[in-house]
């Protein structure tokens, strides 16, 4: 066990945008250290698995750059990552106020000598789903995580690798920068103020049994289809549907997959419609001879968004559909989907044929789940409400929430809310 000593430190729990953002707000602001324990071994979080993201549609990596240059430049090693680490325990300090923590950081199998070359994977006889492209296409045991990862190491999946029985990677790397044997370790921290900076993950669609999810190659997710865009993606930048690799021209994207739905989720979950309007742009630049089609209850574009939806509406082929698709099926012979659709205008059931099919997936919150992992003192007060977003920061106290922890957001908002976060914790250790 090794202990960090800095009472006086923030801890951050989720190293994606909202909590690399107030990482980077605190410690920009004033000299304290920050502690940023992320379960994956990269930080950057699922902004990074993105296409491009608004308001300028830029591709991940640009904005990310960006942020690892801050982190590298301006804060004098205030902010400590901890990669493959989850927070186990949370209690409150005996000595005054504050919160003793122990995380648990798992074996850190590759170390810092890795120059990302690439010959361990050449000869890894073991292969991988590969997380990063949602299982549509597989890594070996050791791979590199994620594009531009931080820190930039290659990783190995203890659940594939044959580690003893194998050990081809040690044996190739020149660099001396991996150690099978690593063990995991538990490290202990003390620190002022905890901001809960989950992130959130995309519905499970497969519950919408209606919508084919899981059960027809081609229905395929919104996440998914940011990956099918990237050039650095599964299949090369190119949207190809996933059942038999065919260009598609014929998509419908189908919207609140899940939300504003009493029997999932209640909520809207706030991006969905403009990445969709997004993805319909994607296919449309890819495929100019694309003819995309949106089906929607509500279109919700709010503030300057308008004007992408407006954009968007000015291409004669991108088609929008005020219905509610009840039923697809599958044309078993071609791969091609039957769209059972209740146009909400003129009352029509129609029948629609499309090659692939889009489901714009709700937002869900990671933190109910996650702060089911930790075991936290009865009385450190976090207000999480039925839909599992945190309603209410505890100022006086010192726990803060940002980004999608606190309810759905896109990135540039998520940024918004890790600085609020970020100031909340200055202001608090003012009062202290
Ligand atoms: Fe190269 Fe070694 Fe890093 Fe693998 S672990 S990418 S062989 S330096
Ligand atoms: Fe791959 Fe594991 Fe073998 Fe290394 S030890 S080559 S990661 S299976």
């Amino acid at each position: 066990m090794s202990e960090l000593n800095n009472e006086n430190a923030v801890l951050i729990i989720g190293g994606g945008h909202s909590g690399v953002s107030a990482a980077l707000e605190i410690t920009e602001a004033v000299d304290k250290k920050v502690y940023i324990v992320e379960k994956k071994s990269y930080i950057g979080g699922r902004v990074l698995q993105m296409y491009k993201y608004f308001p300028k549609l830029c591709p991940p990596f640009c904005g990310f750059e960006i942020n690892t240059k801050r982190i590298k430049s301006s804060t004098e090693g205030n902010i400590n990552f901890l990669v493959s680490s989850s927070v186990e325990e949370i209690t409150k300090s005996k000595e005054g106020s504050g919160y003793k923590l122990k995380i648990k950081q798992k074996p850190q199998y590759i170390n810092d000598n890795c120059t990302v070359c690439g010959e361990c994977a050449k000869v890894c006889p073991e292969e991988r789903p590969n997380d990063f492209n949602y299982g549509m296409d597989n890594t070996k045991a050791i791979f590199m995580p994620a594009i531009s990862s931080f820190p930039l190491k290659y990783s190995v999946d203890d659940k594939y690798c044959k580690f003893s029985a194998c050990k081809k990677c040690e044996e190739a790397c020149r660099y001396s920068a991996i150690n099978l044997e690593a063990k995991e370790s538990i490290i202990e921290l003390k620190v002022s103020d905890i901001i809960f900076a989950t992130g959130w993950k995309p519905y499970e669609v497969e519950k919408l049994e209606n919508l084919g999810y899981g059960k027809y190659k081609n229905v395929i997710t919104n996440v998914k289809m940011e990956r099918l865009a990237a050039e650095n993606g599964p299949t090369g930048g190119k949207i190809l549907r996933p059942s038999d690799g065919k260009e598609v021209k014929n998509v419908a994207f189908i919207q609140c997959a899940g939300s504003r739905n009493e029997n999932h989720l209640p909520y809207c979950s706030a991006i969905c419609c403009m990445a969709s309007l997004k993805q319909a742009m994607y296919l449309r630049e890819k495929n100019p001879e694309s003819s995309p089609v949106i089906f929607y209850i509500d279109l919700r574009t709010p503030g300057r968004y308008e004007n992408f939806l407006n954009k968007a509406q000015s291409d004669e082929k991108i088609k929008f559909n005020k219905g509610i698709v009840g039923k697809i099926s599958e044309d078993h012979e071609t791969g091609d989907l039957l769209l059972d659709v209740e146009d909400m205008l003129s009352g029509k059931k129609n029948k629609v044929r499309v090659e692939m099919v889009v489901l714009a997936s709700g937002m869900t919150s990671n933190i109910k789940d996650d702060i089911k992992e930790i075991k936290i003192d009865e009385d450190i007060k976090i207000d999480i409400d039925e839909n599992g977003f945190i309603f209410n920061d505890n100022f006086n106290e010192g726990i803060f929430s940002a980004g999608v922890a606190r309810f759905p957001l896109d990135v540039y908002m998520s940024g918004q809310s890790a600085a609020s976060a970020a100031l909340s914790v200055i202001q608090h250790n003012a009062k202290l």
